[in-house]
């Protein structure tokens, strides 16, 4: 029963079991829809990877792409901690989405952070700015077709879908969604957040039929809500279910969950390189004990928090990636040696990056109207 499977939005579990996701929520495997983009467009490196694995009405966002038809993104950003490798699969997607003409709308999700995790306004509006909407710009996220908001500083039609919204959605079902201890701050997050999604669809905001959203699994209780209210406004304001799809997270480099409040586990973007070397090298990793074990036995690229930097980060190229894969399943390669190679990319890759980063700072507070308290 679904019941008995409940995914938190606001909570720190890890969804591994992603089959649960297909058999209790109606979620679709990827790889159905996989062959369909491949028709019109070369899918993302986390696409082809098995990464991107789940989706809802996905063949929506193909037919537009087919078609030559506008269609939008719509993403969030949560501004708290720092921006490391985990958040940079979506803004990854997104890029990818914006290079394939899709228009892009990103909420900062200021009023969750404030209400839900208690951030203060002045540490959230900057964090968003300099630690997420910059390293977003310095991966490559271009100014044309981007509408940046915060959650609180928005157009009166934004709002307004958030008090018609609320005529429609009973707390049973709310709490059927999210759990029992609903507090205000969740369920007015949670509205706010169908808001997000569907507001691309109003005339007032370019009138996009198609909108896809990529996410985390954790965020699908959000869609499931927000694809139900879509249904209920559908002769009201001609609203429609938003496409979406799922990516699985990425292991720490602890080889347990990646988590912003353990700094061990994740390399931040903005980490000074050689540190981030020197983490890199201190990883778990799916070796063996010893180095006459993994040349008998071979490595566990599929636990291998260094295999997930390589294959979800670093290397672009599927011929070289497959080459590691199958050395390290042979015991030709290993660990020290694997890690070395990955370290210098990372290194390179960040170093790169943060040249970026001061010019994309400016820019990024030009993009963004700030909240004046
Ligand atoms: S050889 Fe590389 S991919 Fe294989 S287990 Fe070791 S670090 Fe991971």
């Amino acid at each position: 029963m679904a019941g008995e499977y409940r995914i938190d939005p606001w909570g720190s579990q890890v969804i591994r079991e992603y089959e649960k996701l297909f058999k209790y929520f109606g979620m679709r495997p990827f790889k159905e829809v996989l062959p369909l983009l491949e028709e019109v467009a070369e899918p993302h490196r986390l696409m082809r990877r098995g990464v991107v694995f789940g989706h809802r009405d996905f063949e929506i966002v193909v037919d537009a792409i087919k078609k030559g038809k506008r269609f939008a993104i719509l993403t969030g950003l949560m501004p708290s901690g720092k921006m490391h490798f985990g958040h940079k699969m979506v803004i990854d997607q997104v890029i990818y989405y914006q290079s394939l003409g899709a228009e892009i709308f990103l909420a900062i999700a200021d009023a969750e952070a404030y209400a839900v995790r208690k951030i203060p306004r002045e540490e959230l509006i900057r964090t968003a700015i300099e630690e997420y909407v910059a390293n977003y710009l310095a991966l490559g996220l271009r100014p044309e077709r981007l509408h940046i908001y915060f959650q609180t500083n928005y157009r009166k039609e934004y709002y307004r879908l958030i008090q018609l919204f609320s005529r429609k959605v009973t707390l049973a079902e709310m709490e059927a969604i999210y759990g029992e201890d609903l507090e205000p701050a969740k369920i007015v997050s949670a509205l706010t957040q169908a808001a997000d999604i569907l507001h691309p669809q109003l005339p007032h905001f370019g009138g996009f039929d198609v909108v896809l959203v990529p996410v985390g699994p954790d965020q699908d209780p959000h869609l499931r809500l927000t694809r139900d209210i879509a249904d209920r406004f559908r002769s009201e304001l001609g609203l429609r279910r938003p496409a979406s799809t799922y990516h699985r997270f990425m292991t720490g480099l602890t080889g347990e969950k990646m988590s912003s409040s353990k700094p061990e586990s994740y390399i931040a973007l903005t980490d000074d390189p050689e540190e981030a070397g020197r983490k890199l090298m201190r990883s778990f990793t799916g070796g063996r004990p010893t180095a006459e074990e993994q040349r008998r036995l071979g490595g566990r690229p599929e636990i291998c928090p260094v295999y997930e930097m390589l294959a979800y980060h670093l290397v672009d190229d599927d011929a070289e990636l497959k080459r590691i894969y199958e050395d390290c399943k042979s015991g030709r390669l290993l660990c020290g040696q694997c890690k070395r190679y990955a370290r210098e990319k990372l290194v390179k890759f960040l170093e790169e990056h943060q040249r970026k980063l001061e010019a994309a700072k400016d820019l990024a507070y030009k993009l963004v109207d700030v909240p004046d308290f």
